[in-house]
């Protein structure tokens, strides 16, 4: 059998089959964000993703500088998503030969300002030549008190589920730049979408808030889409979630860009991939507490049950999510 009859989340159970000997220091492996190993007083988070030319980025829609702040962010979303806060990275890189070296500088000098804003210093990696796509895979280390630490795998019946900023800007953008939407939009509305693709933040300070305070009982970055993220947390944590459609927190840019272009802005929010925010689930007891935060987050929806595990729907019992929806 090929491996894309699979999907990419049975590969990875897989894979997980076959970790037949572990260690008691390995307090979380395969199956959240990052992996969370005892280390005394605290636990050290590692986490590793890879970037495809052709498959993750083009360079006709970014820079170097740009693929280098972005591939770092995706790693410390990851590294936000345990309500850590990162310390090194190693950057492993396949280059084509006729790459320039200035790709090079703008590249290193992209990851070290995102790097720098949040205390991680870069401390090694791999350089290696390529055919002709560029491949980068970074590997970020972090830490985290143990009575901060938030699962994937917290949440429980009567949780409330909240995100941080908006969703589906980021999918917007990316649609801009492949189906040639380019000067069909304001420059304002089109540059905010696009650079939502490129440049997204890592939500480190949201993360790091909601694990100081206790706020969150399970926690998960959207690196995809919202619903599959949500299914993440309801399948790790054995609940059910039922999520509000119209509760999904859009921006004034999306909501343009959807009324000009004629296309469901829901859609781009439930479903559209790379916003590198923050998912989460709050105790009721907690709510009142959050909200004197004033943070930038939005209810969405309620954990509901035990009963069915991993499902996740809408506010009518439709299913918003199944598990064979993303292929290779
Ligand atoms: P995320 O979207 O948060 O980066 P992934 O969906 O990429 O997480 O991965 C889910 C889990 O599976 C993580 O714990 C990750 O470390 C693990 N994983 C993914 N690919 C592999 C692999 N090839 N070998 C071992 N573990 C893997
Ligand atoms: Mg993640």
């Amino acid at each position: 059998m090929e491996i894309n009859k699979l999907g990419e989340g049975k590969i990875i159970d897989l894979i997980h089959s076959k970790v037949l000997i572990t260690n008691p220091k390995i307090v979380a492996g395969i199956g959240d964000d990052a992996a969370v190993i005892e280390a005394g007083d605290h636990y050290e988070i590692i986490t590793t993703d890879m970037l495809v030319e052709g498959v993750h980025f083009s360079m006709d829609f970014t820079d170097a500088y740009h693929l280098g702040r972005k591939s770092l962010a995706v790693n410390l979303s990851d590294i936000a998503a345990m309500g850590g806060e990162p310390l090194y990275y190693l950057v492993s890189i396949s280059l084509p030969g006729h790459t320039k070296v200035q790709f090079v500088e703008d590249f290193y000098q992209g990851m070290q300002d995102l790097a720098l804003t949040h205390g991680a210093h870069l401390i090694g990696g791999d350089t290696v030549g390529a055919e002709n796509k560029i491949a980068i895979a970074i590997t970020v280390t972090g830490q985290v008190k143990k009575d901060e630490i938030i699962f994937r795998r917290g949440a429980n019946p009567g949780d409330l589920v909240y995100v941080s900023g908006f969703l589906g800007d980021s999918a917007a953008g990316l649609k801009i730049m492949l189906a040639g939407l380019r000067g069909q939009l304001a420059p304002e509305i089109e540059s905010y979408l696009i650079k939502r693709h490129i440049a997204p933040e890592p939500r480190l300070e949201l993360g790091r808030i909601l694990a100081i305070n206790r706020l969150a009982s399970a926690l998960n970055d959207v690196s995809d889409g919202l619903v599959k993220k949500v299914w993440e947390i309801a399948i790790s944590s054995q609940v059910a979630i039922k999520i509000n459609p119209a509760a999904m927190p859009i921006s004034a840019q999306l909501g343009k860009f959807s009324s000009q272009l004629n296309v469901p802005a829901i859609d781009f929010a439930l479903q559209g991939g790379e916003d590198y925010e923050l998912l989460f689930t709050v105790p009721p007891e907690q709510e009142a507490r959050l909200a004197k935060y004033q943070l930038p987050v939005k209810k969405i929806g309620q954990v509901v049950a035990r009963a069915k595990q991993g499902e996740v729907c809408d506010l009518d019992g439709h299913a918003l999510y199944d598990e064979g929806f993303k292929h290779f």
